[in-house]
C-alpha cells in the first residue's frame, strides 16, 4: 500500500550570517495509513524542521532538498498555491502553543467556519453544524454554547482541544502534532494524549508526534524515530525500541525518562555534554563527544543508518551496545 508520507534524503539548511546550519541531514522515513510515528529528540535535533520543510513552512533563510511524497505525489518545495490544497486539508499540523494557530481577535466560530468554507465550500449553516460537532468530538463541554467565544475564554487544555478540532475539520490523512502537550500540566497532558489516541482509532488517521519526551510516545505511537543533530540515529517499533534500544543516545534518553516504579526523589541520570554545533559537525559520529562507548573508528567514520534485524535500524558502529 502507498504510504501516506514517504520522505527520502530530506536535507534542510539555513543560511545565517555565521555560516550554514545543517538542520536535517538525509532524513528518510515513511508513515503508513493510520500509523502513529513518534519523532523524538532534544531541542535542535531537527525533528520540527523536518516537518516544517515538508509543510512548506520553513523560515525564509531555509531551503530543503530531497523528496517528500504525500500518497505518491511530490510535495517538497511545491509552490504555495498547490501546497495549500494539501496543507490543512490532507496534512494538518498542530503546535505546542495553540495561539500560533488561533487568532486571538476572532471568535472560534468564525475561525472554524472559515476553514470549512475555504477548503470544503460549505455554506454557513452546514459549516457551523460540522464545526460544533468537531468541538463535541474533541471533548469541549457545551460546545454549541461556547462556539462563539474567543480563544482567551478557554483554559490551556481546552484551547489545545479547539486547535485539534480545527486541524481535524477537513479530515486529514495525517496529523502532525509538534509538542502538543509540553505546555500543559500532567493531568491535562494525559487527557490530550488520550484524545489523540481515540481520534486515531475512530478516524483512522496517521499521526506524527514530535516530542523531546520518550514517555509521551509510549502510550500513543506504534513506531519511533530518534533524531540527533539533524540525523535519524535509530528507528524501530515502539515496543522493540523501549525494550532493546540499540543506539547509545536512545539508551541515554530512556534512562533519563522518569518511570512510575522510580523511588520518589531519586535523581535521574542525564546525558552529559551538549549536542554538536550544527555549523561545524564532526567528521565521524555526531554523538561521539557524549557517547560512553566511543572508540577510535567513531571519530573518523560516520555510521550510516543500517538495518538491525527485520524492523529495527540504527546508526552506530557497535554490533550491540553493552
Ligand atoms: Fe557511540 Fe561510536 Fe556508536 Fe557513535 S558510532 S554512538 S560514538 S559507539
Amino acid at each position: 500500500m502507498t504510504p501516506v508520507l514517504e520522505v527520502q534524503d530530506l536535507t534542510t539548511r539555513f543560511a545565517t550570517p555565521d555560516g550554514e546550519v545543517l538542520a536535517a541531514d538525509h532524513v528518510s522515513f515513511t508513515i503508513a495509513a493510520g500509523e502513529s510515528l513518534g519523532v523524538v529528540g532534544e531541542s535542535g535535533s531537527g525533528k520540527t524542521q523536518v516537518f516544517l520543510s515538508i509543510m512548506g513552512l520553513l523560515a525564509k533563510n531555509g531551503r530543503s532538498t530531497g523528496s517528500a511524497r504525500y500518497r505518491g505525489q511530490e510535495i517538497l518545495n511545491l509552490p504555495a498555491r498547490r501546497l495549500n490544497a494539501i496543507r490543512g486539508a490532507k496534512i494538518a499540523m498542530i503546535f505546542q502553543d495553540p495561539m500560533t494557530s488561533l487568532n486571538p481577535f476572532l471568535r472560534i466560530s468564525r475561525q472554524m467556519t472559515e476553514v470549512l468554507r475555504e477548503h470544503k465550500g460549505m455554506g454557513e449553516t452546514e459549516a457551523r453544524k460540522r464545526a460544533i460537532g468537531m468541538l463535541d468530538l474533541v471533548g469541549i463541554p457545551e460546545a454549541a454554547r461556547r462556539f462563539d467565544m474567543y480563544p482567551h475564554e478557554f483554559s490551556g487544555g481546552m484551547r489545545q482541544r479547539v486547535m485539534i478540532a480545527m486541524a481535524l475539520l477537513c479530515e486529514p490523512d495525517l496529523l502532525i502534532a509538534d509538542e502538543p502537550t509540553t505546555a500543559l500540566d500532567v493531568t491535562v497532558q494525559a487527557q490530550i494524549l488520550e484524545l489523540l489516541a481515540r481520534l486515531k482509532r475512530e478516524l483512522g488517521m496517521a499521526i506524527a508526534l514530535i516530542t523531546h519526551d520518550l514517555g509521551v510516545v509510549a502510550g500513543l505511537c506504534e513506531r519511533v524515530m530518534v533524531m540527533y543533530a539533524g540525523r535519524v540515529v535509530e528507528t524501530a517499533p515502539a515496543a522493540d525500541l523501549f525494550a532493546h534500544p540499540q543506539h547509545p543516545y536512545t539508551k541515554g534518553l530512556l534512562l533519563s525518562t522518569p518511570r512510575l516504579d522510580e523511588t520518589v526523589g531519586a535523581r535521574l541520570p542525564t546525558i552529559p555534554g551538549q549536542p554538536p554545533n550544527l555549523q561545524r559537525l564532526p567528521a565521524g559520529c555526531v554523538f561521539a563527544d557524549r557517547c560512553p562507548y566511543v572508540y577510535d573508528r567513531c571519530r573518523i567514520e560516520r555510521p550510516p543508518l543500517s538495518p538491525y534485524g527485520p524492523v529495527h535500524a540504527k546508526s552506530c558502529h557497535l554490533e550491540a551496545i553493552p
